[in-house]
């Protein structure tokens, strides 16, 4: 259920410290880790702490927790000092997007150049 935390998500694991995560941030709602396969010199992906399959659903449900996620982007982006050169949120919704991990998370990418349009 939206919301729930669920068993057999990888992030939800994250979130409970029950996974290892490079964590670089973390707010009362939100956790921000580095990527495990990193695509670009940062790599950090933003996620609620509570269960969304992706990020429509979190859209949809709650608003102010999809503000926070993209805020929590934003301060990562400074942190890692990639947000003067510019840098790129992502959110893979569906597989045929790319998504692979069934909790609402957004990529944040930056300290490289990046094409558009995306592959
Ligand atoms: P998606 O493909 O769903 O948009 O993004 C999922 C991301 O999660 C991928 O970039 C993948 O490298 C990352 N990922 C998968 N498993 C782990 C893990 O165990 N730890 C971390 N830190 N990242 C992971």
């Amino acid at each position: 259920m939206a919301g729930e935390p669920q068993a057999d998500c990888l992030f939800c694991k994250i979130v409970a410290g029950d996974v290892p995560a490079e964590v670089v941030r973390e707010t009362d709602t939100t956790v921000a880790f580095r990527d495990i396969n990193p695509q670009a010199p940062t790599h950090v992906l933003v996620i609620p702490k509570v269960h969304y399959r992706d990020a429509a659903t979190l859209a949809a449900a709650d608003p102010h927790l999809t503000a926070d996620v993209l805020r929590e982007a934003a301060e990562v982006a400074a942190e890692d000092k990639v947000d003067g050169t510019g840098y790129r949120v992502v959110f893979n919704t569906g597989s045929g997007a790319g998504q692979t991990v069934w909790h609402a998370h957004a990529h944040v990418l930056g300290g490289r150049g990046l094409n558009w349009p995306p592959g």
